[in-house]
Order: C-alpha cells, then sequence, then structure tokens
C-alpha cells in the first residue's frame, strides 16, 4: 500500500501539463498509488470518488475513480461528445483540503474514450450526474484546470465543508 502526499492549491505541480501515457507497464505504479491515496482519504474524510495523477506529484494523463457505477483506472481519458445543456453542480476538491464547495457550470452529460491498464481503448457515455461530473472534474485536472478557476462569476456559491455539513444549503458569496 503506497499512500502518496495530496498536492495542494499553489503547488506549480497541478498546473504542469500532463504527458499522455503511452508506456502501460510503467503507469500500472502509478494506478495502484492513485486507488491508495485514494481510499485512505476515503477513510480518513468518509468521502472521495475520484482522484487525478497531478494530484500525487505526477504528471501524467491518468485518473482513478471509484463510485458505484465505475470503478477503476482511466489512462488518456478525453471526453469526445457532451451535451449542449450545462448546469451548476456543488463541486469540491482534495487539492483545496476539500476546505468548500463551490457551484460550477459542467456539461449535464458525456460520451468519453479511454484507455485501460493493457492498452485497450473504451468508450463511455455518462448520464449519472455524480459520475459525469466527477470525470468532468479529473479530466480538468490533466488539462491544468482547477474547479475554482470555473466557479460561476456572477452570484457565485461557495459553501464552507463545515457549513455544508451543518446547513445542507447554499450559502451566497459575493
Ligand atoms: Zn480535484
Amino acid at each position: 500500500m503506497v499512500v502518496r502526499e495530496i498536492k495542494l492549491v499553489g503547488d506549480p505541480i497541478l498546473r504542469d501539463k500532463c504527458s499522455e501515457v503511452t508506456d502501460f507497464e510503467s503507469a500500472k505504479q502509478v494506478v495502484v498509488d492513485l486507488k491508495d491515496t485514494l481510499q485512505e482519504f476515503r477513510k480518513k474524510n468518509g468521502f472521495g470518488s475520484g482522484i487525478a495523477a497531478p494530484q500525487i506529484g505526477v504528471s501524467t494523463r491518468a485518473i482513478y475513480v471509484s463510485t458505484q457505477e465505475f470503478e477503476g483506472e482511466m489512462l488518456n481519458p478525453k471526453i469526445i461528445k457532451h451535451s449542449k445543456q450545462t448546469a451548476l453542480f456543488w463541486d469540491e476538491c482534495f487539492s483545496f483540503e476539500a476546505a468548500f464547495f463551490a457551484k460550477v457550470k459542467r456539461w449535464v452529460s458525456i460520451e468519453l474514450e479511454y484507455q485501460d491498464l493493457s492498452g485497450n481503448r473504451k468508450t463511455m457515455k455518462v448520464t449519472d450526474e455524480h459520475l459525469g461530473t466527477l470525470l468532468q472534474h479529473e479530466i480538468d485536472h490533466l488539462n491544468q484546470i482547477l474547479f475554482i478557476d470555473r466557479i460561476v462569476r456572477e452570484g457565485e456559491y461557495i459553501l464552507s465543508c463545515n457549513a455544508w455539513k451543518q446547513l445542507g444549503k447554499p450559502l451566497k458569496v459575493k
């Protein structure tokens, strides 16, 4: 079990360009580390569904996702189609110590292609909002985009983690 340190906002690695996975053999260790680090975070904090390689300090296009709908690695994931429709979704991120939630604009459904650890190419249609927005969040990490970059500017919504737990409803922050 290898639990890696989670890189926090301000660490330049979160804004470094990620390279495509071409050596699937050496990607195995990255995937194991992503899985272990995600599981440890979830054990400590009681939530957490996905993690991207830059968050453990590796600039490579790999993510690991653990939800009821899908569990596993996605290498070189790419959104190939998306709904015209967007909506506002609550989002948060380990790299901000999950200290606050913010409403961000995301596509309602997506279709993506990715590769598994054997290099097999796969496609997936995602209409489930939790998995769909999670995948958009993790793929954003591979493109050096953090969720704060997508906060809706007008009438933006931000909620501290404690407020989220206590109130369960959005606070409007100006
Ligand atoms: Zn994140």
